[in-house]
């Protein structure tokens, strides 16, 4: 297995992979919400609107509660107000997904989104203890995804196309696939597309240089 224990260890990045994980149907919504209650609840309540209204708060500028100066343009969450559950539930999973594929300006918007106004944006604090910053993650959700960050040498998107759980936390940064049956299948899809593209062509040149044709040039 190529799967790192980090994953297992860790209960919010194994669900913060499944959340990434989970397919577009409706079905697939309802179980992740089912096996992980409350995990994404306070970002599907907030909904797209709390992008759309960039509650985003930049560490450094507190007081004017501006924008991080590498937000997406406005137009990207504008004029989404109401949407379906399901549909907001796809939107926050695909800037998951983003996030989980190296996108530090998705990854910022979801950490330094405030979802519940009551308890304030996420944001850094200094640590004197630690003798650093401390990110103070308002939900499991942003939790989460700050362990996603920290983790971020080993987290990977498998690269086999087929794939059905691509996001996944590796046990070696250089790792590509998920799992032994997704290197498998990606290497004899390789060698099947090699054999179509240029192996045929091969053969059917060293075939006509054993037998040349009596046609001259
Ligand atoms: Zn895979
Ligand atoms: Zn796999």
């Amino acid at each position: 297995m190529t799967k790192s224990n980090l994953a297992r260890s860790n209960p919010g990045l194994a669900a913060l992979a499944d959340f990434a994980n989970t397919r577009d149907d409706k079905q697939a919504v309802a179980r992740f919400l089912r096996i992980h209650p409350g995990f994404v609840d306070e970002a599907l309540k907030a909904g797209w609107p709390a992008m759309a209204q960039r509650k985003i708060v930049d560490p450094l500028n507190l007081a004017s509660g501006a924008p991080l100066p590498d937000a997406p343009p406005p137009d990207r969450f504008a004029a989404i107000e109401q949407l379906p559950e399901d549909e907001t539930f796809r939107l926050f999973r695909d800037l998951t997904r983003a996030a989980w594929s190296g996108s530090c300006k998705d990854l910022d918007l979801l950490l330094f989104t405030s979802f519940d106004e009551s308890k304030g944006p996420a944001f850094s604090r200094a640590d004197w203890q630690r003798g650093g910053l401390t990110y103070a993650p308002r939900n499991d959700f942003q939790a989460a995804l700050y362990e996603l960050l920290k983790s971020a040498r080993f987290a990977k998107v498998c690269i086999n196309p087929d794939c059905p759980a691509r996001f996944f936390i590796a046990a070696d940064p250089r790792a590509r696939f998920c799992c032994k049956e997704c290197a498998t299948t990606f290497q004899r899809q390789a060698k099947l597309d090699w054999w179509n593209r240029v192996g045929k062509k091969k053969r059917a040149e060293k075939l006509k240089k054993k037998k040349p044709t009596r046609r001259g040039k």
